[in-house]
């Protein structure tokens, strides 16, 4: 039998499904030149047995959950919680129903590289609060969970559908029942690789002589909702050169150009992982118990929730509809809601579109690095200064109008 090294790499998803299930320790995962993890097969080590083709999302393609979807519109009680979630808090508020659950979720570390964790312990699950626009490394994740659980313990994973996929996958071909486990998934616009993001980092520091502490990728520092659209993607840089962080998400730099850069960075869909431009998982049919996503459009419905604070869309399905239901805030959508809801969520019908230059992109970080890059391709470099300079003005008049005409023009 053959093993993964068969799978065409713009198909793999990264989600280290394969590397888990194999005994024979043959598989590891590797960066690629773009930076996205891979597997290598070591074919000394390799005995052909075919377990890691039987969990390979990529060679056992997504073929919906068959059952019932719910959408429900969610916010969080806590408002201290519901102001460091990106949303509305739904991840934190399906964890907190769990007594004394292993939580398994993105967190980016001290080295701003961002991975997946497993922890019960109430720090790492703060920290795993908040999107990170960047694949995260599944490391060991999927073994630790499967001793988890066949400890008889609870887990809640929150991950992407292909992660979320790859999990399910594993621990269905190692025979581990997952009664225990509860997962979450994401409405998922892709990911840029850690990689890419290194490099931000890196020209951040190099061009303000400081060094990176932490990088907050959704600020929530001003009101939520379709109004705000730029606002919602604010981001904040913390490093060296400023006090420590006394007020979380608040604190930062947010004015600078360099302070924005990743989100365009997101937004341009040049760097994403090549699986996510034909993504199969942008439909309601979704691998996890629960989708997470941000609720656009509830201004123009008649659900009861107090939004410019942060407002979560979920949609439930087998087991993750009793969750949802347990949560104080819940309210399921009626027909006219549900609809509201999808007219924002172009990623329930279809992937980002693969963007022409996207291999122009690639072979010109390859020769001349980021920089150029980032002047090449993004909104970087003298004019775009120039540009924030008056963004910041405009803000700081409350000019929203003018603010956001500059802000097109500087972000997307
Ligand atoms: C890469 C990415 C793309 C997204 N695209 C969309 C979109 O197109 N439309 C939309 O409405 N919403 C999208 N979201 C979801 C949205 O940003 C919020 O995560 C969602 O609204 C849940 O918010 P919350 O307040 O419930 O939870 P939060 O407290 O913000 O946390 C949500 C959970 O997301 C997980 N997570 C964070 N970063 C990552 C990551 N890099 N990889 C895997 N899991 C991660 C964490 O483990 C955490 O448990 C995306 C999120 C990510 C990470
Ligand atoms: S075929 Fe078997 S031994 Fe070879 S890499 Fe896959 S799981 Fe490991
Ligand atoms: S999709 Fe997952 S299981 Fe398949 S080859 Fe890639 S990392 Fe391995
Ligand atoms: S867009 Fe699809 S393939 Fe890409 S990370 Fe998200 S779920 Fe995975």
């Amino acid at each position: 039998m053959e093993s993964v090294a068969k799978v065409k790499p713009e198909t793999c998803f990264g989600c280290t499904a394969c590397m888990a299930i194999c005994k024979f320790d043959a598989i590891t995962m590797q960066p690629d030149a773009e930076g996205f993890m891979v597997p290598i097969v070591d074919e000394e080590k390799c005995v052909g047995c075919g377990a890691c083709t039987k969990v390979c999302p990529a060679l056992n393609p997504w073929q919906g959950k068959a059952g019932e979807n719910k959408f429900y519109a969610y916010q969080h009680e806590d408002k201290e919680v519901l102001a460091k979630s990106t949303s509305g808090g739904a991840f934190s508020a399906i964890v907190g129903n769990e007594e004394n659950p292993y939580v398994c979720g993105c967190v980016l570390d001290n080295k701003l590289y961002v991975r997946h964790i497993l922890s019960r312990e109430e720090d790492d699950i703060a920290a795993m609060r908040g999107s990170k626009y960047v694949q995260s490394d599944m490391s060991n994740v999927l073994r630790e969970i499967r001793d988890k659980l066949a400890a008889g313990e609870k887990v809640v994973f929150s991950g992407t559908s292909c992660q979320t996929h790859g999990l399910l996958n594993y621990l269905s071909v190692a025979k581990v029942p997952a009664d225990n486990l509860i997962t979450m998934d994401l409405i998922c616009h892709g990911v840029p690789s850690n990689l890419m993001h290194q490099e931000y980092v890196k020209l951040y520091e190099q061009v303000k002589g400081v060094k990176g502490l932490k990088h907050y990728f959704r600020t929530k520092r001003q009101q939520w909702g379709l109004k705000f659209m730029l606002k919602n993607y604010e981001q904040a840089f913390v490093h060296s050169g400023q006090k420590p962080p006394v007020h979380g998400c608040a604190d930062g730099d947010r004015t600078s150009l360099e302070s924005q850069l990743w989100l365009n960075v997101f937004f341009s869909d040049l760097c994403l992982r090549e699986s996510c431009y034909h993504c199969p998982y942008c439909t309601d049919n979704k691998p996890a118990d629960i989708t997470l996503a941000d609720f656009w459009g509830i201004e123009e419905t008649d659900v009861d929730l107090d939004f410019p604070q942060g407002c979560s869309l979920m949609i439930a399905r087998g087991k993750g509809i009793t969750k949802v239901e347990k949560l104080l805030n819940s309210k399921l959508l009626n027909a006219k809601q549900e609809s509201v809801a999808r007219k924002y969520q172009m990623h329930l019908t279809r992937p980002i579109k693969r963007p022409e230059t996207r291999v122009d992109f690639w072979r010109d970080y390859h020769n001349f690095g980021f920089a150029y890059v980032a002047k090449k391709y993004l909104r970087y470099g003298a004019k775009y200064k120039m540009l924030m300079v008056l963004y910041n003005f405009a803000n700081k008049l409350s000019d929203k109008r003018i603010a956001q005409r500059i802000g097109n023009r500087l972000f997307y």
